[in-house]
């Protein structure tokens, strides 16, 4: 049996439950076109804590997500970094919602940008 990362499709023998690169959660489905596999960047969360809690709040509702540091300076915020929380192409509009929908209930801030 193998399992695949969602995000970058490494894949991975079943005794692994997450990928080594991006930290991602595996599935047992094998990810089929590079749309689907293609990672996009959706929300800059102001620090790590709150991206740790966007990535729980996805991974939760089943949609596979993980997030790196950036120092971009092109992005309109006074931080100088960001974490940058990133979905494949497919999960990209549930991610959305569920950040938005997060923002409005206080479960994270308003500070993140949407990117
Ligand atoms: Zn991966």
């Amino acid at each position: 049996m193998t399992k695949y990362c969602p995000i970058c499709a490494s894949e991975y023998l079943d005794s692994v439950t997450h990928c080594v690169d991006d930290g991602t959660r595996l599935t047992k489905e094998k990810p089929k076109t590079s749309y689907e596999t293609a990672a996009y960047d959706i929300y800059a969360a102001a620090n790590d804590i709150e991206a740790e809690r966007i990535i729980t709040l996805l991974n939760s509702e089943g949609v596979p997500a993980t997030y790196y540091q950036s120092n971009v300076s092109s992005l309109p915020s006074d931080a100088s970094k960001h974490f940058i929380i990133t979905t494949p192409a497919k999960s990209r509009n549930v991610a959305l919602a569920l950040i938005q929908n997060a923002r409005k209930d206080g479960v994270i801030s308003d500070t993140g940008m949407f990117i």
